[in-house]
């Protein structure tokens, strides 16, 4: 998975506080974790950064996990990203999560 390609994939979201999309240009490719994605989003319009997850598996559509206020960011920020832990926790929620994403993506593709 390429970062460009990613980084496409999120300049079809729209910012969830305003509804403006998003730029390439304002998205920052943080890390990866194996199949998890860290983006970081900030919308020109309004301001507001965001952090994305993303599952990007092979062979599969990538789904969109989260996305996290500023203050989260800060939080996540100051965890090391890297951390087993921290991935083993993401995953768990992911596992869990059964979430709006699909809607978002077929939201997309309409
Ligand atoms: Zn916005």
């Amino acid at each position: 998975m390429n970062k460009s390609l990613i980084k496409r994939l999120i300049a079809s979201m729209k910012c969830g506080a305003c509804g403006q999309r998003y730029e390439v240009d304002n998205i920052d490719v943080l890390g990866h974790e194996e199949d998890l994605w860290f983006l970081g989003v900030f919308c020109p319009a309004c301001r507001t950064q965001c952090l994305v997850v993303m599952v990007i598996k092979e062979g599969r559509a990538p789904e969109v996990v989260t996305d996290l206020t500023e203050a989260e960011l800060d939080k996540f920020r100051n965890v090391s990203m890297a951390s087993a832990d921290e991935v083993l926790d993401m995953h768990n929620f992911l596992k869990n999560f059964d979430g709006d994403f699909s809607r978002l993506f077929s939201q997309k593709k309409a």
